[in-house]
């Protein structure tokens, strides 16, 4: 059965074998990644709400034809009580069994922006992991803080485990009669939890702490870079970073060109190298992977009260424009004022493409 909480999915690690045996040519790989994202069913309240939406979708889009991901959209619930953050769990389920050759999936929050175009996801270090989540192990465990994790940019394991995973992670949501039992066992636990009803972010948490021997093994906290990045610690920054990029891509294109052609070839390597040697991968100097706008509710306007929609609209804006800055300049075109999105201006002929 592929409905979401009735019969829990047994023995997918073999099914999904011999599915693969059947199927040669779509030809699995470690590698594969399918990005999966969406949003809800109907119009959006706020009225730049779909806007929005399509050019964070633009986004995603983009890094996948980059990187040559399949991307999957989904706009509808598949479990009627699976709403808001709880909707993305049935899809993922789904998204595995309907993709069998994926061996990862890689779950994007829709208010969440690739910043970093050329960033590819170390997935050779996850290895010997099914889940993937930003965060930090000593601020669990010590702190058991909201924010020691993020939920909303996962990367999951297409395996039985994740299967489990999910069956046991849900059974806090909304689908579970007892769910607002949850949300006072998270409460206790997590102190800095603000939202009142249980969530799957602490939901996690939650299972970090208290079935820890279950699950830890499994998963990866990651913080070597962005997986997710919190938007206000970032927009801010982002006019200095492209400025960054942009003298280094001046200085490699003068050297590219004194050594001429054969060093064309090592472009990437030459960039990789000299960046390093100016200290470009310290955090504020190098390009944020991912920038989430968490608790600014794009579709239904109703952001945090902590900052204005105003802080939210324009990080948004710099956000996208800084990553379609990426795209566009391979076209011969850039955004020179992050916070104008419909400005365009070409780039001088002879920029390195
Ligand atoms: N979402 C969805 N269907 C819905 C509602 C939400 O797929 O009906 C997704 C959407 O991608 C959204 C995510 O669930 O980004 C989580 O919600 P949100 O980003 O608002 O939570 P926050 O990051 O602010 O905590
Ligand atoms: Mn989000």
């Amino acid at each position: 059965s592929y409905a979401f909480g009735e019969e829990p999915m047994k023995d997918w690690d073999l099914k999904r074998r011999e599915w693969l045996k059947l199927h040669p040519s779509f030809a699995a790989s470690e590698e594969k990644v399918l990005l999966v994202t969406g949003s809800q069913p109907n119009v959006c309240k706020n009225p730049v709400g779909d806007h929005l939406q399509l050019r964070l979708f633009k986004n995603k889009v983009d890094y996948c034809r980059i990187h040559g991901h399949e991307i999957f959209y989904n706009n509808v619930l598949l479990n009627q009580k699976g709403t808001g953050f709880w909707a993305k769990y049935p899809l993922l389920r789904a998204s595995m069994l309907a993709h069998p050759e994926a061996e990862w999936i890689w779950w994007v929050d829709s208010d969440a922006v690739v910043t970093d175009m050329e960033f590819k996801l170390p997935l050779e270090r996850y290895k010997d992991h099914n889940l993937v989540v930003h965060g930090w192990w000593n601020m669990l465990y010590e702190e058991k803080s909201w924010t020691s994790l993020n939920a909303g940019v996962l990367l999951i394991r297409n395996c039985q485990w994740s299967m489990d995973l999910m069956e046991r992670w849900t059974s806090m949501g909304p689908q579970n009669p007892d769910h607002e039992k949850w949300g006072k066992a998270q409460k206790s636990l997590i102190k800095d939890k603000a939202y009142p009803g249980s969530d799957d972010q602490s939901a996690l948490i939650y299972l970090l702490i208290k079935e820890k021997d279950r699950w830890a093994d499994k998963i990866y906290l990651e913080s070597e870079y962005n997986l997710h990045g919190y938007w206000l610690g970032i927009v801010d920054g982002l006019d200095k970073i492209s400025k960054g990029y942009m003298e280094i891509d001046r200085e490699v294109d003068l050297l590219r060109r004194r050594h001429a052609e054969k060093m064309s070839l090592f472009y990437g390597a030459m960039r990789e190298k000299h960046m390093k040697d100016r200290g470009f991968w310290k955090e504020n100097v190098r390009r944020p992977f991912v920038t989430h706008f968490t608790g600014c509710e794009p579709c239904s306007g109703e952001h945090n009260s902590m900052y204005t929609w105003e802080a939210c609209w324009n990080g948004m804006q710099k956000a996208l424009n800084f990553a379609d800055n990426q795209v566009l300049s391979r076209f011969g075109f850039v955004h020179p004022d992050l916070l104008n999105s419909s400005l365009v201006s070409p780039l001088p002929f002879d920029f390195p493409a």
